[in-house]
């Protein structure tokens, strides 16, 4: 895009947003739909239809020809069908452009075919669409700008009301953390806030190849990631890929993705080149939970759409490239009122200061309590080859609070008397204001999978190809158990200043063991957490069952967030993706391994066969001890391939039939040590073999020539 375009006129044009809303709509239309958005309340018909024709007419000036409901089923990723606004014709063969307020709020897209977990046989298997009045609607434009079709956030639920998507716990859960904060809220003397929102921002990592390479790499084309290849002579040993200057036709790339997201109203702020090479980061200034999950969305989506557009390919797999960073996303997160206080901030006043330790210590109680979960909110089967990995936060949670906030608590938890007793009717803390956390004084820890950075927490471990929906659902309801908790307390408390004090020691000692300030990626800290009884849950199978265990359905059930079934449903999803994932690697490594890399093997063995034939035959004292020490090599590395190839092709057809639980710990522990042991002669085998018979590009052909 040549032409010089202002940032500030283009910035949200294509959303229908609270600005757009306040010009367009009638005022009493307006005022209703805030209070929808605000209060949650229910939205009445006729206000509806009265937006959705605004919408529609909106829509149309901007080149719309149709509407979609645009959800998150449980595949991960986004769902969308279309719909065109025409009416029936009439007699005279005229058609009218229509959208009515029922076709705004609700859809009903046959979609029987998303995952369900079990939760609609497939006689019930319309799900139904719901509005997400707290999302703006947008249209997005087709690359001539001419064309477009307006997107309307939305929930997906069954007939009867479960949850067959991401959204609608995500919401569920915002309501809870919203109701037990402003509980916290309330006993703190605060009158005026009336919402409690998390705010999140996610930091998203990818990877750069070029198109036409992509291409030739059939792993990648089918899994996202390589199944095959050794490691480049330079790797990312050197560090100059990371904040180095960015090439100029990525920073092409850039200019392009910045301006569609801008657009459509996602406020992208940083980029950088990340570690590895061909790897960026792409992060957006913190929005609503709900809002920064859509966007995040939009955010992958777009990244995908211009870098074809571009001739690259955007990896998202969180490990494309063995022996090469994997990427993954920081999600942000923090806990803002209405009125812009930020819950996590350690404010100014030694009173601020206690509410604020309060909030500290139930967001550690509630990580320790239910650390099984947030690992499980981050899992995933590429996600497997990062966590625990010494490049990602080990599987192992643990929080960093830095070295001052661990000091107070420490102080908290030994010097009791300090911080039980009562001075001139203000509570002593230890220390009578807390120092203030710039951003910069929280001494940036990366090995932690959930860090305190000043105001908010940054969870690490999500994996970069996930929606961060589920993460922030776990977070979001344990912290509200935990405020929900003490909000029990210290209601019946006689002497508030007294309990608060002694809950929050008791909060900090109890759960001490869930802060870890060192080196995450050391064994020693695998020794130490298991000492402490953390747990380390290595694989996503081994992390799913938490889902369904007691204390996580009474907690889910308690806060109306999950019920049992839904998080039966989730479970066993979860397990079918896992097993169709890692089924579909297999079946790939078997295809490429016998059709491209033994015949190309096997010719190259010839060659090397001829060579010595031909020169044994051309002088009977020329030395040929190089290519027999090569054939011999390469022969017996294609006859381990073979090998190892036909022990994968049998294991896989020892698959259990049946779906679920026990077919994906087979695949964990049958088919993906197979795989690997597949693997590892064919990467030895392309060390050696001629470079112009290897049957696809190379490590360092995709790495390095973006
Ligand atoms: P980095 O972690 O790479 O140094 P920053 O800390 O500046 O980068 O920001 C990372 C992300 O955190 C950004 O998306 C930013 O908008 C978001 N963020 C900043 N403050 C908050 C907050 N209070 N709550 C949630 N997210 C926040
Ligand atoms: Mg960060």
């Amino acid at each position: 895009m040549s032409e010089w375009i202002s940032v500030a006129e283009i910035f949200g044009e294509n959303v229908f947003n609270d600005a757009v809303m306040q010009e367009r709509l009638p005022k009493k239309t307006y005022k209703e739909l805030k209070k929808t958005i605000e209060e949650g309340k229910e939205l009445q018909a006729a206000t509806a239809d009265v937006i959705a024709h605004e919408m529609k007419e909106w829509a149309i000036e901007k080149g719309a020809t149709h509407y979609s409901h645009w959800f998150q089923p449980l595949t991960g990723a986004t769902a969308e069908k279309h719909d065109s606004f025409i009416s029936a014709p009439k007699s005279d063969g005229k058609i009218l452009m229509e959208f009515s307020g029922k076709e705004l709020i609700k859809g009903e897209p046959d979609a029987s075919s998303f995952p369900s977990g079990g939760l609609r046989s497939t006689f019930e298997a319309r799900g139904y669409t719901a509005w997400d009045c707290t999302s703006p609607a947008f249209v997005k434009k087709s690359p001539d700008g001419k064309r477009s079709i307006l997107y309307i956030p939305t929930a997906f639920c069954s007939y009867t009301g479960e949850a067959l998507d991401q959204k609608t716990p995500l919401l569920r859960s915002m309501e809870a953390i919203n109701k037990q904060s402003i509980r916290l809220l309330r006993l703190f003397g605060n009158t005026t806030s009336q919402k409690v929102t998390p705010s999140v921002g996610v930091e998203q990592e990818y990877f750069l190849v070029d198109r036409e390479k992509y291409l030739k790499r059939k792993d990648l084309v089918f899994t996202g990631r390589t199944l095959f290849g050794a490691n480049p002579p330079k790797g990312q040993e050197l560090d100059d890929h990371y904040f180095g200057a960015i090439r100029e036709r990525i920073a092409a790339f850039m200019t392009d993705v910045n301006e569609e997201l801008w657009k459509m109203g996602v406020s992208a702020k940083t980029q950088h080149n990340e570690v590895a090479p061909g790897q960026h980061e792409l992060a957006p200034i913190y929005a609503q939970c709900n809002v920064a999950v859509d966007h995040n969305q939009l955010i992958m989506e777009t990244l995908k759409k211009v870098a074809y557009r571009h001739n690259l390919q955007c990896l998202l797999h969180e490990k494309p490239f063995e022996g090469v960073n994997g990427s993954g996303k920081h999600n942000n997160w923090s806990l803002v009122t209405d009125d812009g206080i930020n819950i996590l901030d350690p404010g100014k006043t030694p009173h601020d200061n206690i509410q604020f330790l309060l909030v500290l210590t139930c967001i550690l109680r509630a990580v320790d309590l239910h650390a099984d979960l947030l690992r499980e909110s981050a899992s995933d089967v590429g996600n497997d080859h990062r966590l625990g990995a010494n490049e990602a936060p080990p599987a192992i949670i643990s929080a960093y609070l830095g070295e001052q906030l661990e000091d107070v608590l420490a102080q908290l938890i030994d010097t009791g008397e300090a911080a039980h007793s009562l001075k001139g009717g203000k509570l002593h803390t230890g220390v009578s204001t807390l120092p203030d956390f710039a951003k910069d004084a929280t001494d940036r820890n990366r090995t932690s999978p959930f860090a305190f950075t000043g105001n908010k927490f940054e969870f690490r471990m999500v994996g970069s190809r996930d929606s961060v929906a589920a993460p922030n659902v776990v977070l979001n309801t344990i912290v509200a158990e935990s405020f929900s908790d003490a909000c029990d307390v210290l209601e019946k408390a006689e002497d508030f200043d007294l309990a608060v004090h002694d809950l929050i020691k008791e909060y900090a000692s109890k759960h001490q063991r869930i802060v870890f300030n060192g080196n995450g990626y050391s064994d020693e800290w695998v020794k130490e957490a298991e000492r402490r009884g953390l747990p380390n849950i290595k694989t996503m199978v081994e992390s799913v069952e938490c889902l369904t265990y007691d204390n996580t359905v009474e907690m889910f059930e308690k806060f109306d967030v999950f019920s049992r079934a839904e998080l039966e449903s989730r479970a066993e999803i979860k397990y079918e993706a896992y097993s169709k994932a890692i089924n579909i690697e297999a079946r790939s490594m078997i295809d490429i391994a016998s059709k491209h890399i033994i015949p190309a093997v096997i010719q190259y063995v010839t060659s090397l066969a001829n060579s010595i034939n031909q020169v044994k035959q051309a002088s009977a004292v020329a030395y040929t001890g190089v290519q027999e020490e090569l054939l011999v090599q390469s022969a017996d590395l294609l006859k381990d391939t073979k090998e190892a190839l036909r022990a994968l092709e049998t294991v896989v057809a020892e698959v259990p039939e049946t779906e679920g639980k026990e077919q994906a710990f087979f695949f964990m522990q049958k088919v993906v040590p197979a795989m690997e042991a597949l693997r590892k002669p064919v990467d030895e085998l392309e060390m050696i073999v001629n470079k112009n018979m290897w049957p696809m590009p190379s490590y360092g052909d995709l790495l390095f020539e973006v």
